[in-house]
């Protein structure tokens, strides 16, 4: 049996978290009495410089609940950097932790089930959307489009998984070696490379309040996900540079054949050919220096080159019989 702690990070949710937190403490309960988790297991509640009195319900829950912890944070700082706070914090007192939305949008009943995966030696546990129908029209494509776009983009990321998941203390220790300021959890978490399971729900519409993701926050959050994760909008930028140079060639070969046949007006030829090929070549070199501060930037995150699994070095010598 180990210790879990759920990580909830809030912004302006003081509506949403007297729901939340009765019902979090319920299944924190239940998950006790049916002896999934361990009973000193909890609730660490993260407020991200929230502006109306959510830190004030959330200790309220502390002085009322045993299991209730709370983490303020100086200021806003975003859904997946206090998410981050809360996972690092919680890592020394956690075997496992589970993170979730303080809107309650994600189905806390499939929490046993991510326990029971965990125990059956996945670090890592998906929660994955089922079904979108609570979702508005215009919610519901934008997501499907984020992640055809991050597709395109070579990114890995697990499909209608948002970041409802459950990860082992060690999947936690690993991904706090991931030090790069510009955080999107649903790239790197896959890079770990631990064994996952996914457990999927059917997702609710928000309890109370608003949701906290503008469309804006949602552009910025596509545009953070694809540049921190790929260079491939500097590999299109060099591939379009290479076909205008090859077509360029072509134009010449047409543009000579004009020019001999005298079919053009003095000075054409010329004129046609600079455009071409000067633009072409102007977009590789540009796309080829874009490469190299990609490499650049790869390397200024210092992201872990490799997540040991087991090490064999690590075990008692056999002992001989
Ligand atoms: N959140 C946060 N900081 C922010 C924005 C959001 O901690 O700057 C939290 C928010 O309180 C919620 C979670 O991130 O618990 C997801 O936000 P929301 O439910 O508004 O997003 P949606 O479900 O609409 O994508
Ligand atoms: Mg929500």
């Amino acid at each position: 049996m180990k210790k879990l702690c759920i990580v909830v990070p809030c912004y302006n949710e003081e509506e949403a978290l007297a729901y939340t937190n009765t019902e979090l403490t319920g299944m924190l309960k239940k998950l006790t009495e049916k002896g999934k988790v361990k009973k000193d297991s909890f609730i660490l509640y993260v407020d991200d410089g929230s502006r109306d009195h959510t830190w004030e319900r959330i200790q309220g829950f502390r002085k009322e609940y045993e299991c209730v912890f709370g983490l303020k944070l100086a200021r806003n700082t975003g859904h997946q950097n206090a998410l981050t706070a809360g996972l690092l914090t919680a890592l020394d007192f956690a075997d496992m932790m589970i993170s979730i939305d303080a809107d309650l949008q994600d189905d806390i009943s499939v929490i046993e089930e991510m326990i029971d995966q965990f125990e059956q030696g996945n670090d890592i546990v998906y929660g994955v959307r089922n079904r979108r129908d609570t979702d508005t029209f215009f919610k519901k494509y934008t997501a499907l489009g984020f992640y055809k776009l991050m597709q395109a983009m070579k990114i890995d990321i697990v499909y209608n998984h948002a970041d409802y998941r459950l990860m082992s203390k060690r999947a936690v220790e690993q991904f706090s070696g991931y030090t790069e300021r510009n955080l999107f959890l649903r790239g790197i978490i896959p890079l770990i490379g631990y064994r996952s399971a996914i457990v999927k729900y059917d997702r609710k519409s928000r309890i109370a309040g608003e949701s906290k993701y503008s469309l804006n926050k949602m552009f910025s959050m596509a545009f953070e996900g694809i540049t921190s994760f790929s260079i491939q909008p500097i590999r299109m930028i060099t591939r379009l540079g290479l076909a205008i140079v090859v077509c360029s060639i072509l134009a010449a070969v047409y543009a000579f054949i004009s020019f001999i046949t005298g079919k053009v007006v003095a000075g054409w030829t010329s004129i046609i050919l600079s455009i071409w090929f000067i633009g072409g070549v102007q977009l590789l070199s540009v796309g080829l220096i874009g490469i190299y501060i990609g490499k650049i930037y790869i390397e200024v995150k210092h992201r872990p080159r490799y997540n040991i699994e087991i090490n064999n070095l690590m075990e008692k010598p056999h002992e001989e019989s």
